[in-house]
């Protein structure tokens, strides 16, 4: 029997989150929970506590008053308490499930203190890449950076499997909801449409984002970082039905995919469970039963975010922190209203074009680009830019 390993999972009230202690709880003889953190939603994340029994749990959004009987465990507050919940609480595993920006001081905190990051929070990465990868030399037998991004995970697996350099990385995606639509209707696009996601069920944020393929321009970039590829060794391939989660080219001609049915699950389990294979909970691939598997290009005409995710890596430095930092706070607009959808790319690009983008060798320069960009792009949407022509 080995020992269990004890994970602090930041983001638990979210969508990754909460089926993160659903895989954990399958489990309990094999994962201890360290450590719950949310932001604002204390009813759930007083109900995980209560069942889960961490020693440390906080929400980040600020103090608020803890019932009697959950004053067993020591609770944070604020921005900072991710920080303490990633770096101070005795732990093997940080799970990194919370959204946005927000999550990269708590992804460098876990491994300064040598904790195996299990990443979801991807605009971590994109943000600030450089500084997480200093901090997760290779290491095959025992890597300190495990992806739950679903393509990542396929790519993470398929790197395993094959043990030897690979030639380009091809990353699936649905194609979103908008998949078939034409330009015209793109500019009448709602948020309920766009939150209308065929194939995975996942959090406000990152459903924009599928919306806009911003979250495939992310994942380019995540994509660069983890597996240490030249932005032109890997592309991008829509795949409505979602059951390819991405594949990886080898010199020999061969191709590994990984496969499984839409479900965040088996990549969570994945990460949690590594180098096993724990059971997730999610259901069986039935090929027979789908029958056929599409495929298309993406059309960078209606979707320029991926054509903006290299030119952003082209440009290095902060350039795709600022990518992140725009798409953050066109996408919120968004989602309440003051943008319409084809604004959000629009205002990308614009920021990308207003921003200089400068060292991003520390936090601190990151964080202060973050702002920059943050700034630019909401004085954008105020503006009421684009302009409808
Ligand atoms: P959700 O919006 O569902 O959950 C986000 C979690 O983070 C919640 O626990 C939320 O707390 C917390 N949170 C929100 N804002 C902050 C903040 N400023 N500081 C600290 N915590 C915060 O997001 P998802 O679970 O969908 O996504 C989480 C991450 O995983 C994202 O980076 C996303 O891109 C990535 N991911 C998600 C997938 C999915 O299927 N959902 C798939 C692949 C990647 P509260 O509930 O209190 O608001
Ligand atoms: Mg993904």
């Amino acid at each position: 029997m080995t020992a269990k390993r004890r994970v602090a999972l930041l983001g638990s009230t979210g969508s990754i989150g909460t089926q993160a202690l659903q895989v954990i709880a399958l489990h309990p003889e094999r994962f201890d929970v360290a450590a719950l953190t949310a932001h604002s939603n204390r009813d759930l994340l007083f109900e995980q506590v209560r069942r889960f029994r961490p020693a440390f749990a906080a929400l980040t959004a600020g103090e608020t008053e803890i019932p009697e009987d959950l004053r067993f465990c020591e609770w944070g507050f604020g921005e900072d308490a991710l920080v303490t919940a990633a770096r101070d609480v005795p732990c093997d595993d940080v799970l990194v499930a919370v959204v946005g920006m927000a999550g990269l001081p708590s992804v460098l905190a876990a491994r300064e203190s040598g904790r195996r990051v299990l990443l979801a929070n991807k605009e971590a990465l994109v943000a600030g890449g450089g500084l997480v990868m200093d901090l997760c030399p290779p290491d095959e037998a025992n890597p300190s950076l495990i992806p739950v991004d679903s393509e990542h995970s396929a790519v993470f697996q398929c790197l395993r499997a094959a043990g030897t350099p690979y030639e380009s990385i091809t990353l699936t995606a649905s194609g979103g909801p908008f998949r078939t639509w034409d330009a015209q209707q793109l500019a009448t696009a709602t948020l309920e449409d766009a939150l209308r996601h065929p194939t995975w069920n996942m959090g406000r944020k990152i459903t924009v984002d599928s919306a806009t393929m911003f979250n495939k321009a992310l994942e380019i970039i995540e994509a660069k970082w983890l597996f240490r590829a030249e932005p032109g060794q890997i592309d991008v391939l829509i795949h409505p039905e979602s059951v390819i989660h991405s594949m990886v080219h080898f010199r020999d001609g061969a191709t590994l995919a990984q496969m499984g049915v839409p479900d965040m699950r088996t990549p969570i389990a994945y990460a949690l469970g590594f180098p096993g294979r724990p059971e997730s909970g999610a259901g069986a691939l039935r090929l027979g039963a789908m029958g056929t598997l599409r495929f298309e290009e993406p059309d960078p005409v209606r979707f320029p975010a991926l054509r903006l995710a290299y030119e952003a890596l082209a440009a290095g430095g902060t350039a795709c922190c600022v990518l992140n930092a725009a798409n953050e706070e066109a996408a919120g607009a968004f989602l309440g209203g003051s943008l319409r959808y084809t604004g959000v790319a629009a205002v990308v690009e614009e920021t990308l074009g207003r921003v200089p983008s400068t060292k991003a060798d520390s936090l601190e320069n990151i964080l202060r680009a973050d702002t920059i960009a943050r700034q630019a792009a909401r004085r954008l949407i105020k503006e009421g830019f684009p302009r409808k022509r």
